[in-house]
């Protein structure tokens, strides 16, 4: 089905399942290259990351590990600014290869708090694997940003572990929300 209705939204597909397989073994190619003779500790961001999470890891060939992490975000009473907070980092990444697996990086807020915390703990290394980017939105180059799987617009997008209002992460394509064309007069 080439178009999807979730509440009051019409979406209409981006990439098909397929392309994205594709595209996810490719990365995995390219990270058991980059990260030969190491074992390296993948941490996925939940919930968007979860099936690009298990589809990468499956074309990991290197010792390795897992870990999910998930950010939460409230408005500051205090203050206008938006607090972030991550749970569920494990404590012991001094001297580890981190690769950090996110489903999409919009205006790059989120990773960035998230990188100053992995940073904390003074890893060997730390890359970012997103499935998605929309560079228009990007407020600020992230340079651990390695392995991407697609750029695209500044649209919403949903399916394949991202949600619309908690529902549509189960999908097994990536949609966009369509466009409403004004009537002609
Ligand atoms: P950032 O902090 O980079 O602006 O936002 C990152 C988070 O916002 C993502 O992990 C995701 O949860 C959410 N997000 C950003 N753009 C989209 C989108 O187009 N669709 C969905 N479903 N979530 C998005």
């Amino acid at each position: 089905m080439n178009t999807i209705k979730i509440e009051d939204k019409e979406f209409e597909i981006l990439l098909e399942n397929e392309n994205i397989a594709k595209r996810t073994r490719l990365i995995g190619i390219q990270i058991n290259v980059d990260y030969e003779s190491k074992c390296p500790i993948f941490i996925g961001v939940l919930n968007g990351s979860f099936l690009f999470m298990a589809d990468l890891v499956k074309e990991i060939t290197l010792p390795c590990e897992m870990a999910f992490i998930r950010v939460s975000s409230y408005k500051d009473t205090q203050s206008t600014g938006e607090i972030k907070e991550v749970f569920g980092l494990p404590a012991d990444l001094k001297d580890r290869d981190i690769i950090l697996v996110e489903d999409i990086v919009d205006t790059g807020f989120t990773l960035g708090y998230i990188l100053k915390e992995v940073y904390k703990q003074q890893p060997a290394s730390v890359k970012v694997c997103s499935l998605l980017l929309k560079p228009e939105a990007l407020k600020a180059p992230i340079e651990e940003l390695e392995y991407v799987g697609f750029e695209v617009a500044n649209e919403f997008v949903v399916g394949y572990g991202l949600d619309y209002n908690g529902l549509g992460r189960n999908l097994n394509h990536i949609y966009k929300a369509k466009t409403v064309t004004a009537p002609l007069p």
